[in-house]
């Protein structure tokens, strides 16, 4: 239990600190549907059924495992939203 959510987020979601993907352990009955429906292969089972985000390069932190988790037992963290880049073509009007 120690894993488990510290605080929540003023948005009412956990906050799952810095890591892409956090798995709430207590909750998670070791389906494997997170891992099945993980479109990169980042994530991985492991020895006793608990998805591992094994290959953390390859998530793209797109959401599809805690969509389909049916226990809310893994979350993932947004992904950051970036400045829009201010494009100048040089000429003046
Ligand atoms: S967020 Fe997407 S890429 Fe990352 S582990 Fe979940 S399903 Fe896989
Ligand atoms: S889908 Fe949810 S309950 Fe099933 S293994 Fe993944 S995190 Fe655990």
């Amino acid at each position: 239990m120690a894993d488990q959510i510290n605080k929540i987020e003023p948005d009412g979601n956990p906050e799952i600190g810095e890591e892409k993907v956090h798995v709430f352990e207590a909750w998670c009955k070791k389906c494997g549907i997170c891992v099945a429906f993980c479109p990169t292969g980042a994530l991985t089972s492991d020895a006793n059924g608990l998805p591992l985000l094994t290959y953390p390069e390859k998530c793209t932190q797109c959401g599809m495992c805690e969509l389909r988790c049916p226990d809310f037992a893994i979350a993932v963290r947004p992904r950051e939203k970036k400045e829009p880049k201010i494009v100048t073509t040089g000429e003046s009007q």
